[in-house]
């Protein structure tokens, strides 16, 4: 690889970086980020450059046609330096994105190079409170202009990083959405792209507008049965069993969804993947079965859910609030954190790039 002239640049930007006293979630964005380019139809070898504006064509398929797609994983400071959870998952999810947006895959000596060479230049500002991380924002998106509706030959792909705190919210208020649909049965539910945000947004801001905080989105065929909210995945604790909607082809295969299921069953509770038609929900909470509501996902790894309400305005506060989250919470936080040992084989150095790759390609998608 040619030496870049901006590696004097990242040097002294890295030098220079201070973060700020009090840590917000998501906000505060790394001096430097890693991009490649895929162009004359293979990857070039990338690298670390200052974080900035990037130039893009305004005729550009990312722009006109939402070809896109994105990840979100975290690299957090263990007493052995930094380590990242389950990346073989984002990594594989990131292939399937691309591969839905007609993008192709970024190969796992790639997406391993990139991590690992981006949360090294970073390790020392990676927080170590409680549930604070260097929060990772992997990103592809098409390059080429034109108004012709095919997708892009030449694509970016950028690491981003930004280092957060907890997301401690408060518990939040969801809304039952009974009109809109967040993503279609065939189309893009399933694969993280930003089209999907696109869509949420505006039931979103109505839910807001109606005094609650996140929409409930409902399967799109039918609305009647529980997919998902907006960014995160949707638990209910039900005669102290996890329920959670099975995977229906339109909803994100969460990381956090899938590893709180194996922890539960690690604490001998009991969990279920199903069909949870939301009128079936209500009478559970109004009857008091179901006790407990939480949503999950990287950003907040749990949000306790405090009420589940109808636009009408009509709602219904949870019996118990943030007890099974907090529990969850607390034991993914300890292997994440390496408090405790891993007996998932989930976590792994974040700054070896070879192990990394080789970590990404034999662990399951
Ligand atoms: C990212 C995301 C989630 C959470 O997935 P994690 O892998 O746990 O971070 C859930 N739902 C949607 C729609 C998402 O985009």
């Amino acid at each position: 690889m040619t030496k870049n002239s901006d590696t004097r640049d990242v040097d002294s930007i890295l030098a220079a970086y201070r973060l700020p006293e009090r840590i917000p979630f998501g906000t505060e964005l790394a001096p430097v980020m890693y991009r490649a380019d895929f162009r004359d139809g293979k990857w070039q070898s990338g690298e670390l450059q200052p974080f900035g504006d990037v130039p893009v064509n305004p005729a550009a398929t990312a722009l006109q046609f939402a070809q896109q797609a994105f990840e979100g994983m975290k690299a957090y400071q263990s007493p052995d330096g930094p380590r990242l959870f389950r990346p073989n998952l984002n990594w594989h999810r990131f292939a399937r994105s691309a591969k839905r947006m007609l993008m192709p895959e970024v190969p796992a000596a790639l997406f391993a190079r990139a991590l690992a060479t981006t949360v090294s230049a970073l390790a020392s500002f990676i927080p170590r409170g409680r549930g604070q991380s260097l929060y990772l924002r992997p990103t592809m998106f098409g390059l080429d202009p034109h108004f012709a509706v095919h997708g892009s030959d030449n694509f970016a792909f950028l690491l981003m990083a930004s280092p957060s705190d907890a997301y401690y919210a408060d518990p939040i208020r969801i809304m039952v959405e009974r009109e809109n649909s967040r993503a279609a049965t065939g189309g893009t539910g399933a694969e993280k792209v930003g089209g999907n945000y696109g869509a949420s947004l505006f039931a979103n801001d109505h839910c807001v507008s109606r005094g609650f905080d996140q929409s409930l989105w409902l399967d799109p065929a039918t609305h009647r049965n529980i997919e998902e909210l907006s960014a995160m995945n949707f638990m209910a604790v039900i005669d102290g069993e996890l329920h959670t909607p099975a995977l229906s082809g339109s909803l994100l295969d969460g990381v956090t969804r899938n590893s709180l299921l194996q922890l539960a069953q690690r604490l001998d509770i009991v969990t279920r993947e199903r069909t949870m038609p939301v009128e079936a929900l209500l009478d559970d909470v109004r009857a008091g079965r179901c006790s407990e509501l939480f949503a999950c996902g990287t950003g907040a790894i749990v949000a306790p859910i405090g009420a589940i309400g109808e636009a009408s305005g009509t709602s219904y506060e949870l019996r118990e609030v943030n007890r099974m989250a907090a529990r969850l919470r607390d034991a993914l936080l300890d292997i994440q954190e390496g408090k405790v040992a891993d007996p998932f084989n989930w976590i792994v150095d974040a700054t070896n790039a070879r192990r990394l790759g080789n970590y990404l390609e034999s662990c399951p998608a």
